[in-house]
């Protein structure tokens, strides 16, 4: 996802890696590559790849590492691999990466526009890549991540994508949004004000196993990572939410303590103590274990709903909606209201 407005789409497609299930694992020895015909009749995304051993297979595939990546490969200045593939064929690996193949048909179409948008949204002729293979934008692994089910998502709606105005739409998604999306504007600085990108209400999403969830950490390592902030607050006896947006999501979190109070900015609570802690900015409650000194150090027990930073198209959700028998204009209707599905 975009890096500059998007900073924390990273969690959700940690998220979305962690919850699948191991990827298909033929290795080359054993793998026969066979892309079949470009479906858009020669549509290009150029998606850098990083730093590593490349070998051409055939006209059209090559090896990166251990991996066989469709289409062709060429060095950036920098030195960096750049594979330029067919946007369908480099959709036939996105998906299931990004979306589990076992998970219903209508929930991997969704995700095969969203994410073919999210591509086209992102191709830029002033630099030498459109996007980076990884939970930056989208992650991307080749042949060897893909599979049939969600090939046949990328056949069956190939070409369309979601339009605004006539444009390519700006778009995002996540793992889950915990009960709610998330307006961009309140999620990032700058955050893009638009009509088809607000938070809706999202119950589809609570089958993922972070709909809820709670983390135990030490308070030495909640001291640690804010020195400056806790400077003046004393020996802490309180944490909260001080002031939320919204859809509920933490914008500043309140420190109190023996001698004082102290606010940092809910982004930076989750930042400092990880996106792997701090889940989503959703945070239900926040408590103080104080611990018995002779045997436990204290600890602060963290609950909250969702994963990643909420906006655009919940994954989880996605998965419950088509469950239930919704398609995925349905579904992509529901998550990007007014958007045009073209
Ligand atoms: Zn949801």
């Amino acid at each position: 996802m975009q890096r500059r407005r998007f900073l924390a789409a990273s969690a959700a497609a940690t998220l979305a890696l962690a919850a699948r299930p191991a990827l298909a694992t033929g290795g080359l020895d054993d793998f026969v590559p066979s892309p079949g015909p470009s479906p858009t009749g020669g549509q290009q995304v150029r998606v850098l790849l990083g730093r590593g051993q490349t070998s051409p297979i055939d006209a059209r595939s090559f090896s990166f590492g251990t991996r066989t990546y469709r289409g062709t490969f060429s060095l950036t200045s920098e030195g960096q691999v750049l594979n330029t593939v067919p946007l369908e064929e480099y959709l036939y690996s996105v998906v299931p990466m990004e979306s589990p193949h076992s998970w219903p048909q209508e929930a991997l179409r969704a995700q095969a526009i969203v994410a073919r948008t999210f591509a086209l949204s992102r191709r830029n002729p002033n630099r030498a890549y459109d996007v980076v293979a990884s939970e930056r934008d989208q992650a991307y692994g080749g042949l060897q991540g893909e599979y049939p089910e969600s090939t046949a998502a990328v056949n069956s709606t190939a070409g369309q994508i979601l339009r605004w105005n006539n444009a390519v739409a700006t778009v995002s998604y996540m793992s889950c949004c915990g009960g709610h999306t998330e307006d961009p504007a309140d999620a990032w600085a700058g955050g893009a004000d638009l009509p088809y990108l607000r938070g809706v209400a999202c119950t589809f999403c609570n089958a993922s196993p972070d709909y809820h969830w709670s983390r135990i950490l030490p308070l030495v390592s909640l001291t640690n990572a804010f020195t400056s902030a806790l400077a003046n607050v004393g020996t802490p006896q309180s944490i909260a939410v001080a002031e939320a947006d919204a859809s509920g999501r933490a914008k500043s979190i309140r420190f109190t303590g023996s001698d004082g109070t102290a606010e940092v900015s809910g982004s930076d609570f989750r930042r400092l103590l990880g996106a792997s802690v701090v889940r989503s900015l959703l945070i239900r409650s926040i408590t103080m274990n104080p611990g018995d000194p002779a045997q436990a150090a204290a600890t602060i027990t963290i609950e909250g709903s969702g994963r990643g930073h909420g906006v655009g198209l919940c994954q989880w959700g996605s998965r419950g909606l088509a469950s239930e028998g919704r398609s995925s204009r349905d579904i992509l209707s529901f998550y990007f209201p007014g958007i045009q599905i073209q």
